[in-house]
């Protein structure tokens, strides 16, 4: 679906994206903070819903819609697992980084 994710999005981000909405993930369980996502592209005429399970307690955050094509940004901390698009919401999984 033309969704591309950490390493190729930051090369994109240098190269004059559009970049749209931010919408930050926390858990709605331990209430860490997870991973954000970045629409790249909000004029594309597509909705998801999204929430984004815990890799620190397997709680889940709360839902957010998002408008247009994303990527997904992670931290030091909180790294991509992979992405459920068969779910709806569609869960976006996650994984503690390696220290
Ligand atoms: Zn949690």
């Amino acid at each position: 679906m033309g969704i591309q994710f950490n390493e190729s999005s930051k090369i994109k981000q240098t190269t004059g994206m559009e970049v749209g909405k931010q919408h930050f993930f926390k858990c709605s369980s331990c209430d860490k903070p997870l991973i954000d996502i970045i629409v790249n592209y909000p004029k594309v005429d597509t909705e998801w819903n999204v929430a984004v399970e815990c890799c620190y307690c397997g709680g889940q955050s709360y839902e957010q819609i998002i408008r247009g094509m994303f990527i997904v940004g992670t931290n030091d901390e909180v790294k991509l697992s992979d992405i459920d698009y068969n779910s709806d919401p569609i869960i976006v999984r996650t994984i503690k980084a390696k220290s």
